[in-house]
């Protein structure tokens, strides 16, 4: 099992940590909860009709921590590589250290302090996430300029999410369930 932290708890920080914790690894989620679906109307969701972009939040909120999801309500102010791993500082003063970093937010000065390439103005990645530097992704607004739905920012964190598990898992991974 191993520890993983999510900066930013938006539908990519959210459905990152959905598939990870359902699959057993211990993740931990930072943010406040300040994201713009406060303000959406979702009609572009597939499997979901209608719904405010609040109701989303709650629902994917209460969805992950069913999962074992620590939701942390504190913004993140410093984040650094270490030997194992990354350590996160919160606002409040604790840091927090994982095997892997997900950045999920637009914050420029967390991907500069650990020499995440950037560009057009959001981090490089590719398809599933990874930045240049190694067990650190970013997801959803961190790494798209343009393109930025919820259902795209959900689909990078779960893209990410098993990625990460196939790392682990040392093959290819698939979150399947069956009825
Ligand atoms: C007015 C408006 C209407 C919209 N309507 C729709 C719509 O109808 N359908 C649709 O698909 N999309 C809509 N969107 C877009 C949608 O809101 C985004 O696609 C979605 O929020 C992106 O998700 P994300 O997780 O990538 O980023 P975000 O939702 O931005 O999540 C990032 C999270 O990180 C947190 N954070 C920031 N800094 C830190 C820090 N230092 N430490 C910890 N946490 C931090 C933020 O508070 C936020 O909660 C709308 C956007 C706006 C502005």
């Amino acid at each position: 099992m191993s520890e993983i932290i999510i900066v930013g708890d938006g539908p990519a920080g959210l459905s990152a940590a959905l598939l990870l914790a359902k699959n057993g690894e211990s993740v931990r989620v930072f943010g406040t909860d300040d994201t713009p679906m406060h303000k959406a109307l979702l009609l572009n969701y597939l499997g979901i009709p209608k719904m405010t972009g609040t109701e989303f939040q709650e629902t994917s909120r209460a969805q992950v921590e069913e999962f074992g999801v620590e939701l942390h309500k504190t913004k993140v102010v410093g984040v650094e590589q270490t030997e194992e791993g990354f350590r996160i500082e919160t606002e409040g003063g604790e840091s927090f250290d994982g095997k892997y970093l997900i950045l999920a937010t637009t914050n420029k000065a967390h991907q500069e302090a650990l020499g995440v390439d950037r560009k057009d103005g959001v981090a490089a990645v590719d398809r599933d996430g990874r930045t240049n530097v190694e067990r650190c992704y970013a997801i959803g607004w961190a790494s798209r300029k343009h393109k930025i739905q919820a259902i795209i920012s959900a689909g990078d964190g779960a893209a990410a999410a098993v990625d990460i598990l196939s790392e682990e898992k040392g093959e290819p991974f698939h979150d399947f369930d069956v009825v």
